[in-house]
């Protein structure tokens, strides 16, 4: 059983690390939220009062924060995990952030003398709950082989995508796909109540046919089509839909560098605009769906 870090105990971070406290780890945690480290004190790790005190005396430390600045920050900024964390510590990097700062930070890392990975996740919140996450994995082998076992404990799946940074490209194009896929869906049960349809049957009828996808497997947008989604809990604790615009930015950030067409990305991205500045922000993505349903207003 190995000694572990946790830093980001937010939506997914909070059941990734109690899920290592379950399969028997030492995990010390710490998030800027006080309520977010006594949810893990509860599961049964080890509360910190600074990211610097949860990363001493570790094997590996997993971060899981919200966007790009935060984990420049958190590793490169005074007092950060790089000037802290002892020579030979693991530092798995699982937030979803543009493949640049993954780049840089891990190359940092190296020069610090800890071997780094990016390995964002898919999944979802009921996907961090279940520990069966999908692992997006970029840098070294050996480093990545290294944290397989800790991966395996909160997801069902690791792949090694590529060297540093390419565990974020590959997120960065499922997650322009999935931003698509949810108002693709989403307009699809509209027209289908808009006529008349019963949005359950018409889901049911989906999910079976060639329109079926994940969305409609186990994220369904209407309410109470599906237990336990964020659309039947009033589109809380899911992924946010400021998140899911951060991501289709990253998306069109790197399609314009690359000078490569993406026009529904970008159509995705303009949508999710609208969503979050009419103040849909903290809510689910799967929201969108009213959004589309209300012409822009949300009720
Ligand atoms: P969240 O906002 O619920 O949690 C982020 C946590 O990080 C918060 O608790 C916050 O207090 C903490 N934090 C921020 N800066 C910190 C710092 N300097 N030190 C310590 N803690 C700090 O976000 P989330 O939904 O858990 O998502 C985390 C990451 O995972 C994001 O990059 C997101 O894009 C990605 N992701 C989310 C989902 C999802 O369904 N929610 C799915 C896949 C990937």
């Amino acid at each position: 059983m190995a000694t572990i870090g946790f830093i980001g105990l937010g939506n997914m971070g909070g059941p990734m690390a109690t899920n290592l406290v379950k399969a028997g780890h030492t995990v010390q945690v710490f998030d800027l939220s006080k309520e977010a480290v006594q949810r893990l004190e509860s599961a049964g790790a080890t509360g910190c009062a600074s990211a610097a005190e949860a990363a001493t005396g570790v094997a590996i430390v997993v971060t899981m924060l919200p966007a790009g600045r935060h984990v420049r920050e958190l590793y490169l900024g005074e007092g950060g995990l790089l000037a802290t964390a002892a020579k030979g510590t693991l530092l798995v990097d699982s937030s979803t952030i543009d493949a640049d700062t993954a780049r840089a930070v891990a190359a940092e890392a190296e020069q610090a003398g800890c071997p780094m990975i990016d390995a964002p996740v898919s999944g979802g919140v009921a996907g961090a709950e279940a520990g069966k996450l999908i692992f997006m994995v970029g840098g070294d082998t050996a480093p990545v082989e290294q944290a397989r076992p800790i991966l395996d404990v909160m997801g069902r799946a690791v792949f090694h995508a590529g060297p540093a940074g390419a565990g974020q490209v590959a997120k960065m194009c499922n997650n322009m796909l999935l931003a698509i896929s949810m108002i693709g869906t989403s307009e699809a049960i509209n027209l289908g109540i808009a006529e008349g349809l019963d949005p359950k049957a018409l889901s049911d009828i989906m999910q079976q046919s060639s329109g079926g996808n994940w969305v409609l497997n186990g994220y369904n947008p209407h309410p109470d089509v599906m237990d336990g989604t964020p659309a039947s809990r009033g589109y809380t604790g899911g992924f946010g839909t400021a998140l899911m615009l951060k991501d289709l930015g990253l998306a069109m950030d790197a399609a314009l560098k690359d000078g490569k067409a993406t026009p529904l990305g970008a159509l995705a991205r303009n949508i999710y605009t609208l969503h979050d500045a009419a103040g849909n922000g903290h809510k689910d993505f799967s929201s969108v769906i009213q959004f589309l349903q209300n012409g822009g207003s949300t009720p």
